[in-house]
């Protein structure tokens, strides 16, 4: 009988890098440089850990999401960070996408409206010895103008709009990638850079993700009673 040999997360974690980024068109060095080093499985629960390279959103606390890592890729690459970039994420989440960005760019900001997913991300990036993250808990809908403005913004929960106060706070010349849409769970994701005052826009394609609820997002409370059932 052959013996049960565990996933080896470094084999899965290459694949993962070839099958899922390269192959679909992910091509910046910096993104897949840093996808191929960071371990996923560290910021999932232990018993995610072998799905952890799985081509899917993984649930994580607070009925949250960690992102597919190929949407991950995508919207890291649409930021065109270099070295010496700041950035502000909206959505800390597992602080997976924070990791990336402290690794593609400079500083990063990352903020997240629940506490116990902001605790866990900091003991996370502290122990994988991430420096130059600050996570805070708050509404990123309002951004965090304190380190403001930014190179790079990224929002990694659908909103009805991009926030305006992102939009202030982002650099001459900076990147916003967002996804919008009019439905809770559906939405496109936009970039958007600024060219002075003028604002550029694009479509980057259909994504679903997990709703932005702030005072410039999705109201909070039970989605339920806002919109009535399908029978
Ligand atoms: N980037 C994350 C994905 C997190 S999912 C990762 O790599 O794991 C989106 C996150 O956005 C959720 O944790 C959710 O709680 C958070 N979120 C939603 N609305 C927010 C808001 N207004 N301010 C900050 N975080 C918010």
């Amino acid at each position: 009988m052959k013996r049960h040999r565990p996933l080896d997360p470094d084999r899965q974690r290459a694949q993962m890098v070839r099958r899922d980024l390269v192959e679909r068109g992910v091509h910046d060095p910096a993104v897949l440089e840093a996808m191929g080093a960071l371990p996923r499985e560290h910021f999932v629960d232990p018993g995610l850990a072998e799905a952890a390279y799985d081509d899917c959103a993984l649930p994580i606390d607070a009925d949250q999401t960690i992102s597919q890592p190929y949407i991950v890729a995508v919207m890291t690459e649409a930021l065109e960070l270099g070295p010496d970039d700041r950035v502000l994420e909206v959505g800390t989440g597992s602080g997976y996408a924070a990791a990336v960005l402290a690794r593609v760019a400079g500083e990063v900001v990352t903020i997240e409206r629940h506490r116990v997913l902001a605790d866990q991300a900091t003991e996370r990036l502290a122990a994988l010895g991430v420096d130059d993250v600050t996570v805070v808990v708050g509404d990123g809908t309002l951004g965090w103008p304190e380190r403001a403005p930014y190179d790079g913004i990224v929002v990694t929960a659908g909103g009805p709009t991009v926030p305006p106060a992102l939009l202030d706070q982002l650099a001459d010349g900076g990147r916003l990638v967002m996804p919008v849409g009019r439905e809770w769970r559906e939405q496109e994701l936009l970039r958007v850079r600024r060219d002075g005052d003028r604002l550029v826009e694009e479509d980057l394609g259909p994504v679903r993700f997990v709703p932005l609820v702030g005072e410039q997002g999705w109201p909070d409370g039970d989605r339920s009673s806002t919109y009535p059932l399908a029978l």
